[in-house]
């Protein structure tokens, strides 16, 4: 299948760009775009072939359920049961944005797009683009993250296109995501009201319109425990993961750098490639590694002295490292996350080293992705 490429300026661009993209969403057809959190892989949320094309383009497992797109809080009425009082109240809220509502779905939606649930996953959506190709399509997108499965999510066009070019129908290209991380989802068919997936939107934030509302067991598991049962299927699934191996250090920052340069270099001198998933603030202390194991060509973008941005992926025994930003920006860490580990894919990186992060606020969903994505391995020093 022949995947159109649309580029649009989220700055300036009108309902004329998104008409054949709205045709295509009508007609069945899947079109990927651009939203604040990560890019969405979209089809008529009303229409089940749809949603299996989105399920067989993602390599998705067809009970892990997908979101359903909404571009006004009218729209939800068609979608659900009832809308509960607090519904409206977490709308008024954080909506437009990066918030997932799980309400007992109408019979409108077809069980395809739910995985079989009763349930239906809603959001309303902040970027423009998505905003205004929902409301040109005149029907609401069910759209899981625009990444094959298992994958880490897409916040730029270029992912998309390396992950699901010539699968889907159009490619919207509206430059970066900017959160970078996934809608934080609550689950408001429970009592008290559960949040099951982490993200920008915090649980302080949420106890100031729900002041009872919990974290689901299975977010704070920091190990992998089987027994401990997903609520959100989706949540049961390998995520995130990275190609080579990924382990997190946590503990006193110096002791954190000090164990990751030690086991670099143990892999470094057998010949193996490693990356290194670094802050600003420990950037510095890999600065002996970086002159020793990394060469003009490494293309490493934290390497002041090469000039070079070309990876070399076939070189053996090379160090790559990706600083993320400053660990006193929990936005910027968030916003880097999914491409860094992209980023060590590109370079086959068989073995990865990271730091830990605080755990409150938008912390908690970094380090959800993060822990998730090393398949919990993670070790304190
Ligand atoms: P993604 O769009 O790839 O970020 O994944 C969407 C996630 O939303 C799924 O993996 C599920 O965990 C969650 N989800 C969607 N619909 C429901 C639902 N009805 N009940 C519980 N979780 C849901
Ligand atoms: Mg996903």
């Amino acid at each position: 299948m022949e995947t159109i490429i649309k580029k649009i300026n989220i700055d300036g661009f009108s309902r004329e760009d998104l008409k054949e993209a709205a045709l295509f969403i009508r007609e069945g057809k899947l079109v990927a775009f651009p939203t604040e959190t990560v890019y969405g892989l979209g089809g008529n949320a009303y229409d089940s072939t749809a949603s299996a094309r989105i399920y067989a383009a993602k390599g998705r497992p067809s009970d892990n359920p997908l979101i359903v797109h909404i571009s006004e809080f009218s729209e939800i009425g068609p979608l659900v049961k009832n809308v509960p009082d607090v519904a409206r109240a977490l709308s008024d809220r954080f909506w437009p944005g990066p918030l997932t509502m799980i309400l007992e779905k109408s019979d409108r939606i077809p069980k395809e797009t739910t995985g079989g649930l009763d349930t239906v996953a809603i959001r309303m959506p902040s970027h423009p683009i998505a905003n205004m190709l929902i409301r040109e399509a005149g029907v609401p997108i069910a759209a899981p993250s625009a990444n094959a499965s298992g994958r880490p999510s897409t916040t730029k066009a270029e992912h998309v296109i390396e992950d699901l070019s010539g699968r889907i129908d159009m490619i919207i290209d509206g430059g970066s995501s900017d959160i970078g991380l996934e809608s934080t989802i609550v689950d408001l068919t429970v009592s008290p009201a559960l949040i099951l997936r982490p993200g920008y939107i915090t649980l302080e934030m949420l106890r100031e319109v729900i002041p009872d509302i919990e974290y689901d067991k299975a977010v704070l598991k920091r190990i992998k425990d089987d027994t401990i049962v997903a609520k959100a299927p989706g949540m049961k699934y390998r995520h995130y993961a990275p190609k080579g191996e990924l382990t997190i250090y946590e503990g006193d920052i110096s002791r954190v750098s000090e164990a990751i340069r030690t086991s670099a270099e143990e892999k470094l001198r057998a010949g193996h490639t490693v990356g290194i998933l670094t802050s600003d603030e420990l950037l510095g202390s890999y600065s002996e590694l970086r002159s020793i194991y990394q060469e003009e060509h490494t293309g490493c973008d934290v390497c002041p002295d090469t000039g070079s941005t070309e990876p070399d992926a076939d070189k053996k025994g090379m160090l790559y490292i990706k600083d993320i930003g400053s660990r006193e920006n929990e936005s910027e860490i968030a916003a880097g996350l999914f491409d860094a580990l992209r980023y060590f894919d590109e370079v086959k990186a068989e073995y990865i080293y990271a730091e830990s992060f605080t755990e409150g606020g938008i912390g908690q969903a970094i380090m959800n992705r993060l822990m998730k994505a090393a398949g919990y391995h993670i070790i304190t020093v």
